[in-house]
């Protein structure tokens, strides 16, 4: 291949962090080293460069952080070690929110604007940034900060958050929450921040709040070391490891089908099917993708599992491959959670060393590894053939689907793919069985679940209920409506869920019972409002991320979240083009339109809560959009 390659070079400080992934340049080649068979870092490998794109995101990850942003000369190193074109490399990095192509100061605080936060006083915390570092963007390489507004962190149950990312050499990212008046100090400041409250995430609760007992998917968290494999152990763990050897391959999948397991993620798939499908695949490898990129706004289940108890999401996964026929498993970890992803790194590491991964796992011949793989600030990702292509080194663009990932997935092979949730809870059905798990929750929707309460709640937290408590109840577990203040919606499964109204209490949180009233649990968000909140507001924060997030793929998508936003901010300023009715209607054509014709989930959902806040909550005048 022929590289085309501007005069700019790399400096030797960006040499230096690229080779820290890639290995040494060889001789006077250039080109990625030989993959080295003990090295897990190179899944796929060989002497061709071009076989190392997978690394591409690694390596930008290394030169934003040691530098701060990606110059021309460091992306041109880049391509030159991996074979990439120059242009593909910048539309990669150009892709992803947390890399830069222009040069900007070496802390930048990433203020959460979104829903949840806005609740907790979002706004007023980024007037407290401007005040004291100028207009967001502003600031220089002298002022070594900036701060800018940023999607939802996932920090939902502490808002509101904040994430410093920063750059050089001892550097490393923190989330911050709450965020509160001294630690804006603190930042401006330039430090320190270590008197920043960084928790590791809320205690799990179930009914009862306390009651540890009748926690399945939750039982160790908060309750075992998080980087401690002996601690893990001794909380049971490996025990479902040790059990699928027994079973053999075909016996797990045949208890996850007996569980009646549903994908927790929002597509409630079958889990055994999906797994019996990638294990009957003829073609080789098979790969087993943990999708931990969650980035739906006031979702953080996953960073909590992760965060409280890392070695559950690495023996589900190991399960997993076992299952299915794979040898190696990628967890694919949404780029802003830097704790979780110290804890998973530290615990991958444990356990290979440990032979609970490798070429002979638990001494039964069994070979599965395990990769970490960060995202890089792209809600898209979260879908599975865009996270594919993320982790192929590629912009992060859903496919077309078909084919399916069971048959053509990661690197056009037999790929599985379940979020965290859904692969922890692989843990209780082997520990109780499948037929045994069947029987918590409905018929429809076993197990138990979990769920997000944010907003004007008195604990905001991480709920494990059974399937099939009301909102009601979910809602009366979190305290009720903060402050005793009375409840004016609840939006339910996120920005691509719907609002929900008092009168809607009595849904019943399940597939079938949400799928009947045409909504959807999605991946578990319940986020509360109360009459202080500006409901208008929270509903052009939602067109907003979805203008934003869109990958620009798809027409229907572009444009439709772009003209969306529009829309709404025409019905909110009273310049309506036309009538009320005809804006409205617009409103209509977009929403079905997205819906209809969209490549991808993101787009087909996108006007899923405008609906609602139309039908439902007559926010912008009575009418709908149908
Ligand atoms: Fe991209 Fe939106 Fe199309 Fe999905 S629907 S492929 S996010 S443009």
């Amino acid at each position: 291949m022929d590289l085309h390659l501007s005069t700019a070079a790399a400096s030797d400080v960006e040499r230096a962090a690229v080779d820290e992934v890639l290995g040494a340049p060889q001789s006077g080649w250039t080109g990625s080293r030989e993959r080295s068979p003990t090295d897990h870092r190179f899944a796929r490998g060989g002497h061709d460069a071009r076989e190392q794109r997978h690394l591409l995101l690694p390596t930008l990850h290394a030169l934003q952080a040691r530098v701060g942003w990606i110059s021309e000369g460091g992306l041109n190193y880049v391509s030159r070690r991996l074979m990439v074109p120059p242009a593909e490399a910048y539309g990669v990095a150009t892709f992803y929110a947390m890399f830069s192509t222009e040069p900007r100061p070496r802390s930048v605080v990433h203020v959460c604007d979104d829903i949840a936060c806005l609740t907790a006083g979002a706004q007023e915390l980024c007037r407290r940034f401007e005040a004291e570092l100028g207009p967001a963007g502003a600031g220089s390489q002298d002022t070594g900060i900036t701060w800018q507004r940023s999607p939802c962190l996932g920090l939902c149950e502490r808002a509101p958050a904040a994430l410093v990312q920063a750059s050089g050499a001892n550097a490393h990212d923190q989330a911050f929450a709450p965020v509160r008046d001294e630690h804006v100090s603190a930042f401006t400041g330039g430090g320190p921040w270590a008197n920043a409250e960084t928790g590791a995430g809320s205690a799990p609760q179930t009914k009862g709040t306390r009651d540890r007992e009748r926690l399945r998917v939750l039982r160790r968290a908060g309750a075992v070391d998080p980087r401690s494999l002996e601690d893990y152990r001794a909380h049971g763990g490996y025990e479902a490891l040790r059990r699928a050897l027994e079973l053999g391959p075909e016996g797990v999948v045949r208890e996850v089908k007996d569980a009646k397991l549903l994908g927790r993620g929002g597509a409630a798939f079958p889990t055994g099917v999906k797994w019996e499908a990638v294990a009957r695949q003829p073609v080789r490898p098979h790969y087993f993708v943990c999708n931990a990129d969650e980035s739906e706004p006031g979702t953080f289940k996953d960073r909590v599992v992760i965060e409280l108890d890392p070695y559950s999401v690495i023996e589900a996964l190991t399960i997993a491959g076992y299952a299915t026929g794979s040898e190696r498993g990628y967890i694919y970890l949404r780029g802003e959670y830097p704790l979780a992803a110290e804890r998973l790194d530290h615990a991958i590491s444990e356990t290979r060393h440990r032979g609970l991964l490798g070429d002979d796992v638990m001494g039964e011949g069994f070979v599965f590894d395990i990769e970490l793989r960060r995202g890089a600030g792209a809600y898209i990702c979260g879908e599975e053939t865009a996270l594919f292509n993320s982790l192929e080194g590629k912009r992060g663009e859903p496919r077309n689907k078909p084919p399916f990932p069971v048959e053509r997935g990661l690197f056009g092979k037999p790929t599985g793919i379940n979020n965290v949730e859904t692969l922890v809870n692989v843990l209780e059905i082997l520990r109780i069985g499948g037929l045994a798990y069947a029987e918590i929750g409905t018929p429809d929707s076993t197990g138990p679940r979990l769920f997000c309460l944010s907003g004007c709640v008195e604990r905001p937290g991480l709920y494990e209920v059974e399937s099939g408590i009301t909102l009601r109840d979910v809602i009366d577990l979190a305290g009720g409506v903060r402050e005793g203040g009375s409840l004016k919606a609840v939006l339910l499964g996120g920005a691509a869920g719907s609002f929900l109204t008092p009168e809607d209490l009595d849904l019943r949180l399940t597939f079938e019972d949400t799928r009947a009233a045409g909504l959807s649990l999605g991946s578990g968000v319940v986020m509360v409002f109360d009459e202080s909140v500006d409901l208008v507001e929270i509903v052009l924060r939602i067109a907003r991320f979805f203008r934003d997030e869109s990958c620009g793929q798809c027409v229907p998508c572009r444009v439709g979240t772009v003209r969306q936003e529009e829309a709404l901010h025409r019905l909110v300023a009273d310049r309506t083009i036309g009538s009320r009715e005809d804006e409205l209607r617009l409103l209509g054509e977009i929403d079905r339109v997205m819906t209809d014709a969209s490549i991808c989930g993101l787009g087909q959902t996108a006007a899923s809560a405008v609906r609602s806040a139309v039908s439902r909550l007559a926010l912008f005048g009575t009418g709908s959009t149908s």
